[in-house]
């Protein structure tokens, strides 16, 4: 193994241990932080801070979500769905749906910029993960693939996409962080019937979600 290779590892498991500390406990998740590379995700020439705790620009204006909030958002699914199908909305990079593909869930993903969604077409494909993308808007949702045992969708929204929420498999849950352009609160909706429950969990900031069922405005 080469000495930069070494620090990486070294660096990556410090990561995990940084989450265990901020009180991510599952012992499934934390594998599966261990066990996906967070380094593939970033361009080849700004790997340095992939084991940081933060989120980084991936183009576009858009970001790879901070490791903390990936573990929380898949620490809920986790709890009230251990396995199944699960659609994410916003592919964005592609950590967060090869994190739900380490933690054995069959993983559909929606891209709305095209970009990106190619990026990660490539990416699963070499890293010889079996992730199903699609390019479009996700507050439409997948119509064909539904229902979902979960949703997960991480871009912030300023309302409950109503598609998106019946698509849901009973008993299934979504995540989802609702609230304003600049703050969200992180939001469990698990299908009881006809009926939704909500549980409201702590406070993040998302890139929007930009959508029919989302934000209409794209100047963010
Ligand atoms: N899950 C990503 C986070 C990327 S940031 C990761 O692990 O890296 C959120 C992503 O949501 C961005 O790529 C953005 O383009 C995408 N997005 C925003 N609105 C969307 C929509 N309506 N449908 C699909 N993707 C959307």
């Amino acid at each position: 193994m080469k000495e930069s290779e070494k620090g990486q590892a070294l660096r990556h498991r410090e990561m995990v241990e940084t989450l265990r500390r901020y009180g991510i406990a599952d012992q499934r998740v934390l594998d599966a932080f261990q066990k996906v590379q967070r380094h593939l995700f970033f361009e080849r020439d700004a790997t340095d801070s992939a084991y940081d705790d933060g989120a980084y620009s991936i183009g576009f204006g858009q970001t790879i979500s901070q490791p903390y909030t990936v573990a929380y958002m898949t620490t809920l699914l986790v709890e009230r769905v251990p396995s199944g199908k699960v659609l994410e909305i916003g592919t964005g990079s592609g950590y967060q749906a090869a994190i739900l593909d380490a933690l054995g869930y069959s993983v559909f993903t929606i891209e709305r910029i095209v970009e990106l969604y190619e990026r990660a077409v490539k990416l699963f494909s070499r890293l010889g993960l079996n992730i199903t993308c699609r390019f479009g808007d996700g507050t439409l949702g997948w119509d064909d693939e539904a229902p979902f045992d979960g949703i997960v969708v991480t871009a912030g929204a300023p309302g409950e996409p109503k598609l998106l929420m019946c698509q849901l498999a009973e008993n299934g849950s979504m995540i989802i962080p609702l609230g304003n352009a600049a703050l969200q609160e992180m939001t469990v909706m698990t299908r009881e019937g006809d009926m939704f429950r909500r549980e409201v969990f702590q406070r993040f900031s998302f890139v929007p979600l930009v959508g029919r069922e989302g934000w209409h405005n794209t100047v963010f």
